[in-house]
């Protein structure tokens, strides 16, 4: 086959604001830690670099565990590494499932023999830990699943109180914090969590292409007494390990320039601090909602359980959902999510997660929903840029 070199333009995807379930807007430092020259994956430069970023990523995760890596893929490939190192074919798998994610997990674990039991909430509620409760003292579990932030819907379920259902019944507790992480608390050692994967791309703010993950002692445990072996050979834990911990074994090429970007992603969170990371994201939250709620939406989830950085509203009556959506994205730069499953058509989702959340995002938001709502016909009320206004006022940290 022939191609014409010619045909193809020169790269230029332009800019975005990136205000969706992920990715979110990549800081240019990141950008330019990627461009740094590949050197070998055994090299001592880069070896260094590997310890580093496993430090900082330790700091993130709130841990001492000595397995805290990322895993070379999406946060998915974290998601099925957890899954495939430390269940085994008949092992009961209690899936807490409020949304997308959840029944990803559900997928998995029937794939690898593991017997699945399903606590299920309403897309949009949290799950309730005392349904967690029941179903383990009925059913017993080995290990329990739930995801912290299901960006599928804008549902924050109640971490520290599963994990203390998983100590009660001796299970393992594993947590997915791919949005959760960098943008609200994550503390894998204080909340009891035996393993988690996270992702890039959420409120890391880098690029997809790497998971972090972390096992717990309970966890390596575990792992190490497995009577059948991983069923992945590229996720295997004890494999994968063995590269990242002092043996230095080789077992695939990291991909070294994620690895970079990813490090540079994480010298900025510690530059700005966790608290502050995780304050700066309620307060974008809060502006948000509340210019939305001026102009009349409505938000799906309930006010105890809204995530930070993941907002969930209502299509107003009257709105071409796609024509809204198509309308951000050509006339302003902006992406946002649309619903999944049975919520498409029913909701947008408006991300702020890492370096998008920011005040001028949201005002740039509100303003471009406001003028498509108004060009569409929809009623909508006046106001809801002075009340994200307001907000910022009362936090005296932005008090001019
Ligand atoms: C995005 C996401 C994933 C999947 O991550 P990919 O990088 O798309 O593979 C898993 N869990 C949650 C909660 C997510 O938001």
């Amino acid at each position: 086959m022939q191609v014409d070199p010619m045909t193809y333009r020169d790269l230029d995807p332009g800019q975005r604001i990136l205000m969706g379930p992920g990715p979110s807007n990549v800081p240019s430092r990141v950008l330019q830690a990627m461009a740094s020259p590949c050197i070998g994956h055994l090299d001592p430069y880069f070896l260094e670099i590997m310890d580093e970023t496993q430090e900082l990523l330790r700091f993130l995760f709130q841990t001492e565990n000595s397995l805290t890596i990322s895993v070379s893929g999406t946060g998915s490939s974290g998601m099925e590494t957890c899954l495939v190192n430390l269940v085994e074919p008949g092992d009961k798998v209690l899936v807490c499932v409020n949304g997308v994610f959840g029944t990803r997990m559900c997928d998995i674990v029937t794939r690898i023999g593991g017997q699945l039991i399903r606590v299920d909430a309403p897309w949009g509620r949290a799950i309730d830990p005392d349904d967690v409760r029941r179903a383990t003292k009925d059913k017993g579990a080995s290990l329990i699943a739930v995801v912290h932030a299901e960006t599928s819907t804008g549902a924050c379920s109640p971490v520290a109180d599963i994990s203390k259902v998983a100590r009660e019944v001796g299970a393992l507790f594993l947590v997915d914090v791919v949005t959760s992480l960098g943008g609200m608390e994550v503390s894998l050692d204080s909340m009891g969590i035996d393993a988690a994967y996270g992702g890039t791309q959420k409120c890391i703010s880098c690029p997809p292409g790497l998971s972090p993950v972390s096992f717990s002692p309970r966890a390596m445990e575990k792992l190490n007494g497995r009577k059948t072996p991983v069923p992945s050979w590229y996720l295997d834990m004890t494999m994968v390990s063995s590269y990242w911990g002092p043996e230095r074994k080789y077992h695939h090429t990291a991909p070294i320039n994620m690895i970079y970007a990813f490090r540079e992603a994480l010298r900025i969170i510690a530059e700005e601090g966790l608290e502050e990371r995780w304050a700066r994201h309620r307060l974008n939250h809060g502006a948000l909602v509340s210019g939305l709620e001026a102009m009349g939406l409505e938000m799906l989830v309930p006010e105890d359980q809204r995530l930070p950085m993941l907002s969930a509203v209502l299509i107003p009556e009257g709105c071409d959902d796609l024509a809204a959506r198509r309308a951000l994205l050509e006339r302003f730069g902006i992406e946002i999510g649309g619903g999944l499953g049975d919520l498409a058509g029913r909701i947008w989702r408006i991300g702020l997660m890492g370096h998008s959340c920011r005040p001028e995002n949201v005002f740039i938001f509100l303003s471009a929903l406001e003028s498509i709502l108004r060009a569409q016909g929809v009623k909508i009320r006046e106001g809801g840029l002075q009340a994200a206004s307001r907000v910022y006022d009362e936090a005296s940290e932005y008090r001019g």
